[in-house]
């Protein structure tokens, strides 16, 4: 019996790392099921597991240990299956552009907040730093100091340039980080500036996982240098979905989350109830307006019955 760390699904069988050290194939036992999940892949990487090898050499995943928390993917066509991306993450880099493509804070904002419900911390990475005009420049110094504020590590990079790399390589020593962005921000460039050379360059990851995509379950963690995987998950923007109630969202921003004990009705929503310490902390600006204004247009969504999709 070993324990191990799975770092490959391609569908048909996993590869484990060992906590002595070695990758090891494995098959998963036949009657093996996950407990109160329905899925497609019953193991992800990230899954720590338990594994017996037989005397012919091949080994099998007898037991999962207990997610800390995991990303799922609906599948379309299959009503209520859900494909596991990943388990275990310690942490997510949001990849984002003032510029090149936009990326608006409302959808930073959402992100986050999707991300709190799911308990994965989150650090912003503003890459393309060598394209920003001075306004630009100023606009990006201004997000920094709200979401560095709000509690949110945040990290300037130049993916081109080679700058800040050496920062987000610290903080990815000894880590399962998954990277997330809007397509043009700079992911792959930016992993590719990270990974060490024995990695596969990232034209071969998006590649594997772009054929992986359309046909079976096959996703990989890549080892980065002191110990810590990176994952990509190129075509899956958020966490995917899930239900609350519409007081509960104020829990998934930090600030309003704060101010919120402050409120005179326990159920607030911060939209038109009296005593609301929320909306006084937004006229006093300890609470920022684009904050605010996309808390309102995920509880907009809500009304409009498309919340579910709105992660
Ligand atoms: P992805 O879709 O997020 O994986 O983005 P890519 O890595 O494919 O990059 C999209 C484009 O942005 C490419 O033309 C890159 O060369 C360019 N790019 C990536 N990082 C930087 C950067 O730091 N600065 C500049 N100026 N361009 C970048
Ligand atoms: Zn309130």
């Amino acid at each position: 019996m070993d324990k191990g760390l799975v770092i490959k699904n391609t569908g048909s069988w996993y590869l484990v790392k060992t906590d002595d050290g070695s990758c090891v194939e494995c098959k998963i036992k036949g009657n093996f099921r996950l407990k109160g999940i329905r899925s497609t892949n019953p193991v992800a990487v990230g899954d720590r597991v338990k594994i017996i090898r037989n005397q012919e050499g091949t080994a099998f995943i007898t037991e999962i240990e207990d997610r800390k928390n995991y990303i799922i993917r609906r599948s379309s066509n299959l009503s209520k299956q859900s494909h596991i991306i990943a388990s275990n993450l310690d942490q997510c880099m949001l990849i984002v552009t003032v510029n090149y493509p936009e990326t608006s804070t409302t959808f930073i904002d959402r992100f986050l907040a999707s991300a709190e419900a799911y308990r994965v911390p989150v650090c912003l990475v503003f890459n393309k730093t060598d394209r920003y005009s001075e306004d630009e420049n100023r606009y990006l110094d201004g997000l920094i100091n709200l979401y560095t504020t709000i509690g949110y590590q945040c990290y300037k990079t130049s993916a081109i340039n080679n700058e800040g790399i050496n920062e987000i390589k610290q903080a990815l020593a000894g880590k399962i980080t998954l990277f997330s962005g809007n397509s043009g921000v700079g992911k792959s460039t930016l992993i590719n500036s990270i990974l060490p050379e024995q990695n596969l360059k990232t034209g071969d990851i998006s590649n594997a996982h772009n054929k992986g995509m359309h046909t079976t379950t096959f996703s990989e963690m890549f080892p980065v240098d002191g110990g810590g995987y990176i994952i990509d998950t190129p075509g899956i923007k958020g966490f995917g979905t899930f239900d609350m109630e519409e007081e509960e969202v104020g829990h998934y921003f930090k600030e309003i989350f704060k101010f919120s004990a402050g409120c005179k009705y326990g159920n607030c929503t911060h939209r038109h109830e009296p005593g609301c310490a929320v909306r006084e902390a937004v006229e006093k600006h300890y609470i920022s307006e684009s904050r605010y204004n996309s808390y309102l247009s995920i509880l907009d969504d809500k009304e409009d019955g498309k919340y579910r999709s709105a992660f």
